[in-house]
């Protein structure tokens, strides 16, 4: 079956009870037991555990990733924090140099006291990766495209990488959604989204899904972390995750249509010194995205000539654009990214990330002509 139907129906079964064709939200905290046995009578036992409007989304998320499995998560850093919680004491990380800040700083701050050690590599360097594998390193975290550059790894390569050194590799697709890329199907091991972006779609709902190309002890740990730690997704979250998903694959060709459009007007800009947009031929990666993604995507960034004090003028002209962080919903946002980032970042000042949403492209193009007049 093709993504846009999965994507439809996945998790989609009407109501039992009722014949409700759209998914009924259980808000129940706590569920019946059996009189002979004290089990729980219909597989549902404590919120925390499991619940029914997660379990559709989960159902979901496995399909359209193509996993086995799946497990939802209050936010995308919960799902992050969960699966490096899941290795064993004294594992090595590796991290790549761009990407999520806030990973970095689960890497700077919460590793050692988990027992885990990192380093930050350019994962778009092969070479470079493999140097900095060592015998204890039991995962390789790749973010593809990366955030806030858009640098694309070559997700096939990480797998030959990571199986001939018996590390995990796990993708944040957060930027792509399984509708573009879906690395699974690749051979990696977990695939991490922040469904608070795209999957949401609305700028209205937080959570983080991860989808596991097997269900295994992995699996297994990172459900005891999630049960245990807490980072689950409520009923009324999961019920929006799983709205949204409904509507990902249309959103996502409209996304990708207009980020196109204003790629090819900014890159063209005296003003702008370069576009990070993996859909540009003249993006080093262009050829790995186009192997590997049905489609570029919704996100940019660019480096505006004169310095941080110049991006921000940019950013203070838009009109269509709105100035706030945050990624993939209808409207189109523009940040710089440093100021986001705060203290840690490591993003020149000259950046501003671009959310390219529904509105009409040309629309679009005419707000950002006048912000850079
Ligand atoms: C937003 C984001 C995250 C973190 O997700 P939250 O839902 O904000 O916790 C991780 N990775 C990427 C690429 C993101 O954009």
């Amino acid at each position: 079956m093709h993504f846009e139907t999965k994507a439809v129906h996945a998790g989609g079964e009407s109501d039992e009870k009722t014949g409700a064709v759209s998914p009924p939200i259980y808000l129940s905290t706590t569920f019946e037991r059996n009189k002979s046995d004290g089990q729980p009578s219909h597989g549902y036992s404590y919120i925390r555990d499991h619940n029914p409007t997660q379990t559709r989304l989960e159902s979901a998320l496995a399909e359209i990733d193509s996993g086995e499995a799946a497990l939802a998560f209050a936010s995308g850093m919960a799902a992050a924090a969960a699966l490096f919680q899941s290795l064993p004491s004294g594992s090595h990380v590796l991290i790549p140099d761009d990407g999520y800040y806030a990973v970095r700083i689960l890497g700077t701050d919460f590793f050692p006291r988990w027992g885990l050690t990192h380093e930050l590599v350019e994962m778009t360097d092969l070479g470079r990766l493999r140097k900095a594998i060592r015998r204890d390193t039991r995962a390789i975290w790749c973010e593809t495209p990366s955030n806030p550059l858009l640098k694309v790894v070559d997700i096939a390569s990480l797998v030959t990488i990571a199986r001939e050194t018996k590390a995990l590799l796990i993708v944040d697709g957060t930027f792509a959604t399984p509708a573009l890329q879906r690395p699974l199907e690749l051979g990696a091991d977990v695939v991490m989204h922040s469904t608070t972006k795209y999957f949401g779609g609305h700028s209205d709902v937080q959570g983080g899904s991860l989808a596991f190309r097997r269900r295994d002890a992995l699996f297994e740990q990172v459900l005891e972390v999630r049960t245990i730690v807490g980072g689950v997704a409520s009923p009324f979250n999961s019920w929006l995750i799983l709205r949204g998903i409904r509507s990902l694959s249309a959103r996502m060709r409209v996304h990708c249509e207009n980020a196109k459009v204003v790629a090819n007007f900014l890159a063209k800009h005296q003003r702008i010194e370069a576009v990070n947009y993996p859909g540009l031929p003249s993006h080093p990666a262009h050829a790995v995205a186009a192997r590997q993604m049905s489609d570029f995507g919704g996100m940019m960034s660019i480096h505006v000539k004169g310095g941080r004090e110049a991006a921000l003028a940019v950013a203070a002209k838009t009109k269509v654009f709105t100035r706030a962080t945050s990624l993939g919903g209808v409207e189109s946002l523009i940040e710089h990214r440093a100021s986001s980032e705060g203290p840690t970042s490591r993003t020149p000042e000259n950046l501003l990330r671009l959310s390219i949403g529904l509105e009409h492209p040309q629309d679009l193009i005419d707000d950002l002509a006048q912000a850079l007049e």
